[in-house]
């Protein structure tokens, strides 16, 4: 597949037109941000683990009857994925306090929740992308009613889906972010499922191996990267 012009450079990917106008190519960065992009790096390799645990990932739900953008992996960087209409809303689940939510309410890291957390994030940098429910979307319009069932059932189904693989994987998902396209008057699953978007804590040590390394200067960042893939691969 051909990869034509460049559409749009995010902090984290590219993306490029093909040959075909409904597909686009997807690129993995090595680029990392974190704090509303005021902290930048880079992760060694972070665009090669991301976009292969994405392929298992994306593969791994298709598998499940969820629908994705993705179609497959072309090499090291770049996976082929149908080009969609981002809602501009991020969903989060959470199953165990972490980040925004200790934050918010003033809870420590670490509390099992007694059942997981739907948050929707709106999609917007100027603003810092702030906390918004289900009466925001549809009143403004962000979404239907219809749609927003839908991504509600696709993330809980993913949560219980990962929830299941990533234990399988001596790892925890604490919790993630995903977003979701609009393709053909469907809604799919899009972009990225990877450390850059969940936190994945060992079953056993508890050790943090996901972006928050980045965050907090934990160091062995791209070790932890690794050490992902490896159990995902495994
Ligand atoms: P950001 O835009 O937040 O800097 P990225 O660097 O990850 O994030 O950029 C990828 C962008 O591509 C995101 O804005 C995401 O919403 C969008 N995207 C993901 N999948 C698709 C897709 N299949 N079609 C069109 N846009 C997509
Ligand atoms: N997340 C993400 N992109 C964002 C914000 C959050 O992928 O722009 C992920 C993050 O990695 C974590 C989950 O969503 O797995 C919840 O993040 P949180 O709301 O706690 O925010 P953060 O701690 O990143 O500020």
């Amino acid at each position: 597949m051909q990869k034509l012009k460049q559409i749009y450079e995010g902090k984290a990917k590219k993306l490029y037109e093909t040959e075909n106008a409904d597909l686009l190519i997807q690129e993995f960065k090595d680029d990392a941000t974190a704090f509303d992009a005021t902290k930048r790096g880079t992760i060694m390799n972070k665009g090669v683990i991301n976009n292969k645990l994405s392929e298992k990932i994306f593969g791994l739900l298709e598998k499940a009857g969820i629908p994705t953008h993705f179609e497959k992996r072309l090499n090291d960087r770049e996976m082929l994925v149908k080009k969609v209409k981002i809602v501009p809303i991020e969903v989060t689940i959470r199953n165990i306090v972490a980040g925004g939510m200790a934050k918010l309410l003033g809870l420590e890291e670490g509390i099992i929740l007694k059942e997981p957390v739907l948050e929707y994030h709106y999609k917007e940098d100027k603003l810092h992308d702030p906390l918004i429910n289900d009466y925001h979307i549809k009143a403004l319009g962000v979404a239907t009613e219809k749609e927003l069932e839908t991504i509600a059932k696709y993330s809980f189904k993913i949560n219980e889906i990962l929830n299941k693989f990533f234990d399988s994987k001596s790892l925890i998902l604490v919790d993630f972010k995903l977003e979701f396209g609009r393709y053909k008057g469907k809604v799919i699953l899009a972009d990225e499922v990877s450390p850059d978007t969940c936190r994945l804590w060992d079953k056993t040590t508890k050790e943090k191996l996901d972006k928050d390394r980045f965050r907090r200067d934990l160091g062995n960042v791209e070790e932890a990267y690794q050490e992902v893939l490896r159990r995902v691969l495994e």
